[in-house]
């Protein structure tokens, strides 16, 4: 399509299947020259993976479960041993006990807050500390998040505050990273119907609530994240960081239903 990416190579985390957003952003990368390596969370999801790297000519697809640190640190040697620098890397995981993205926040685990901020949150950090490293030429840096982190969306519960965590862990990064030209940012999209999205409780209602609402009518689709993402991940961004971005269909700016969606409940 374009030759935007020629050049440039980059690390996606996250693909678990077709519908994942990651694999949204990977095809429009590949569509615009990206040179791509994939990682995946275990046997089965490197199954369905392998077959999507292929089809981006993708080298690299390599294993990796963020709660193994020695799985991260492989990631990162294999990259510095095959290709030596990197440009850009998305890192679009997050993860919590089903259980507990269901009625009250207030009765999150210990164990399962824990769990779910050192995936969805702090792998960020420790993946940009390692991408850092291969980035001499300064890159680009992306997470995907969702707008439970500052407005309460129901059962999202303890996702949105690692979400809110992660949101302000990109502001700090952009500033660790920024005399190195390397730029942070996070896409935080409207729902997707993925695995990870359908484990929130009432995902569908959720869903089609934000598409009557939003100002654009609509949810966003895997090529309109990927387009920010080429945006984000490109020159084409080159003075923006530690930005969140909105590619939600408008649905944030919202401080009230539709009239319409206020007359039937009236
Ligand atoms: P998905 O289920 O396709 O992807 C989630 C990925 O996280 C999977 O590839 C899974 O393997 C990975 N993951 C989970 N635990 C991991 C671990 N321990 N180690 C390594 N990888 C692990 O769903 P998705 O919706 O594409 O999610 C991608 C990102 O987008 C997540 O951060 C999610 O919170 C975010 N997001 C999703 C939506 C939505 O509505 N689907 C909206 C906004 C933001």
């Amino acid at each position: 399509m374009s030759d935007i990416m020629k050049g440039k190579r980059g690390l996606i985390m996250g693909v678990a299947n077709n519908h994942s957003i990651a694999w949204g952003i990977a095809k429009t990368l590949h569509e615009h020259g990206a040179e791509l390596a994939f990682t995946y969370q275990g046997e089965a999801f490197g199954k369905r993976t392998k077959p999507l790297a292929d089809s981006v000519g993708a080298k690299l697809l390599l294993p990796c479960d963020v709660e193994d640190i020695s799985t991260v640190d492989a990631v990162f040697d294999t990259l510095k041993k095959e290709w030596g620098t990197i440009d850009f890397i998305v890192h679009a995981i997050g993860f919590s006990d089903k259980s507990e993205l269901r009625g009250k926040y207030a009765d999150t685990s210990r164990e399962n807050f824990s769990r779910t901020m050192v995936i969805s949150c702090f792998s960020f950090t420790e993946i940009a500390k390692r991408a850092a490293e291969l980035m001499p030429n300064g890159g680009s840096m992306i997470t995907l998040t969702y707008g439970g982190s500052t407005k309460v969306m129901p059962n999202y519960n303890v996702m949105g505050v690692a979400k809110a965590a992660l949101e302000s862990s990109v502001r700090y990064l952009a500033v660790d990273f920024g005399d190195q030209n390397i730029r942070v940012n996070a896409i935080s999209a409207g729902p997707v119907r993925t695995l990870a999205g359908s484990g929130v409780s009432d995902a569908r209602l959720m869903f089609n609530y934000q598409k009557r609402n939003a100002p654009l009518k609509r949810t966003v689709s895997l090529e309109e994240i990927g387009g920010t993402s080429l945006y984000l991940l490109s020159d084409l961004s080159g003075g923006v960081t530690g930005e969140i971005h909105f590619v939600d269909s408008g649905y944030n700016i919202m401080s009230m239903p539709r009239l319409e969606e206020l007359k039937v409940q009236d």
